[in-house]
């Protein structure tokens, strides 16, 4: 068979290239990853100034953007030689998402003056309630008999556990975690809603609150889906000049309503098949995001969370890796899975790990990435590579080998550490698969100052790097893809949350 003697002769190359590159005795024999010269620069430079350009508008999950994106990969993928392994004989999988939101023709006055809902004031969470009643001013936690039937408004707390100085959306973290605390502890008091006056650093994730919290919630639209998540009186954040117009005995008036809604997203799924007959019925997945932020409030003049690093880097990189399988195909089968609706909360990865369009025992391993083009050009992290995060120390083995051969990155351990404030580890799409009981690593970067702004331009990008980084994930699923056995799951992994 043609195809036994390429590799044969692939790894008599790859022995003569180890004599050179000293390797380490350990090191198991593999076949050198032959296509890893079809992974250029400039296809890379190109695709990702296409995917996050200004005119992909963000590729919000669950909007006609992400729709837009979804075809332009698609077409990309046909484009280099990839096949359709979606539904139906397409590249798409469609789910459905539930999501909540509160109804454009909701109203918050004080005095029978209007407050501008998500200018002035911001909903923690979606929520239905009329609100007719006088404003109660406390301190802190207040007096509980004081607040009965009443609004309750109080200057917000800093939480009990400041998130530590430097964590991504630092501020954001903040008030968020001041808010849950604070209206916890008020809700005992059975108030009819809870305003809470913005502190100097609540008041700096103003333009966040307004972009995320206004958003709602979404779900995959599951049983349930449709109920909103929890009940109780509205809470509120306020700007810290509304303290004035919140005097005591006021009248404060809330009509809240709630509208839910069911909308499409879609997986993109492309397949190059193995050469093996014996397992090309195999897959190793290699996954993305296409979705990021869309569009919001601008910050310094730009409304388009544009997500170049997050994640057009990885969905350009698979396009890359594509091309190269497609070039010299692997004996097992190489599957190719641009989630959707990342940002929403892990939603396309979720539900394709549980309705694959392959057999589900046939995934072999699951490489992720997310974020790959930014910080020092020589570093870099595997997540997913030390306990408890790690599930295969076979699957974590070949991609520290792949890399001590071919791209050489420092890796910072310190990310897998479960005591690390960013949690970083349960953040991204291999995550619902690592649950599922299938190998799976995480390749990134890291974060950075830009991440979840306007400003993750592709400007920005290291395409140097982010070509070596698609090098790496590329040798790393050539070597599953050409090993004897599968990577197993370590017996006893058991994740700590
Ligand atoms: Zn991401």
């Amino acid at each position: 068979m043609p195809h036994t003697r390429s590799i044969a002769l692939a790894a008599m190359l790859a022995l003569a290239a180890g004599t050179a590159v000293a390797q380490t005795p350990r090191a198991a024999p593999s076949v050198a990853p032959p296509a890893l010269g079809a992974i250029t620069r400039e296809e890379l430079r190109r695709d990702l100034f296409a995917m996050s350009s200004d005119s992909m508008r963000g590729r919000e999950g669950a909007t006609q953007d992400e729709l837009r994106a979804s075809v332009w990969v698609a077409e990309r993928a046909r484009q280099a030689g990839m096949l359709p392994a979606g539904d139906d004989g397409t590249y798409f999988q469609f789910f459905s998402l539930r999501r909540i939101r509160q109804t454009a023709a909701s109203t918050v006055a004080v005095g029978g003056a209007p407050l501008a809902l998500w200018e002035d004031a911001v909903l923690l969470s979606p929520v239905s309630a009329r609100v007719d009643a006088p404003i109660a001013r406390v301190e802190g936690a207040g007096g509980a008999g004081a607040m009965e039937g009443r609004v309750v408004v109080a200057r917000l707390r800093a939480p009990t556990r400041i998130p530590p100085r430097g964590v991504s959306l630092w501020e954001w973290r903040y008030a968020l975690g001041a808010m849950r605390e604070q209206s916890t502890a008020l809700r005992a008091g059975n108030p009819a809603a809870i305003v809470l006056v913005a502190d100097t650093v609540a008041a700096a994730a103003f333009g966040r609150m307004q972009h995320w919290q206004r958003e709602g919630l979404y779900r995959l639209d599951e049983p349930g889906a449709a109920a909103p998540r929890a009940a109780g009186p509205p809470v509120f954040l306020v700007h810290p000049e509304m303290m004035e117009r919140l005097a005591d005995g006021a009248r404060f008036t809330a009509d809240l309503g709630l509208e839910s809604f069911v909308y499409p997203s879609v997986n993109v799924v492309a397949r190059v098949a193995g050469t093996d007959p014996r397992l090309r019925g195999e897959h190793v997945l290699f996954s993305a995001h296409q979705d990021h932020d869309g569009i919001g409030e601008p910050v310094n003049g730009d409304s388009i969370w544009n997500g170049a690093d997050d994640n057009a880097t990885v969905s350009v990189a698979l396009l890359a890796i594509g091309r190269a399988f497609a070039r010299r195909p692997g004996r097992r089968s190489a599957l190719f899975v641009w989630h959707g609706a990342e940002e929403r909360g892990l939603l396309g990865s979720r539900w394709y790990s549980a309705h694959p369009t392959v057999p589900r025992e046939s995934l072999v391993a699951v490489l992720n990435g997310d974020m790959i083009g930014r910080n020092h050009p020589d570093s870099a992290a595997l997540l997913g590579s030390i306990p408890p995060h790690r599930n295969s120390t076979a699957l974590v083995q070949m991609a520290l080998d792949a890399n001590r051969r071919h791209t050489r990155f420092l890796l910072d351990n310190s990310w897998d550490d479960p005591a690390h404030p960013e949690g970083w580890y349960f953040r991204s799409d291999h995550l619902p698969y690592a649950r599922a009981g299938i190998p799976a690593i995480f390749f990134t970067t890291l974060l950075h100052p830009d991440y979840h702004t306007p400003e993750d331009e592709p400007e920005r990008i290291d395409i140097a790097k982010l070509t070596r980084m698609t090098q790496w994930m590329y040798a790393t699923g050539w070597a599953v893809a050409n090993a004897a056995q599968r990577p197993r799951v370590d017996p006893g992994f058991k994740l700590e949350r």
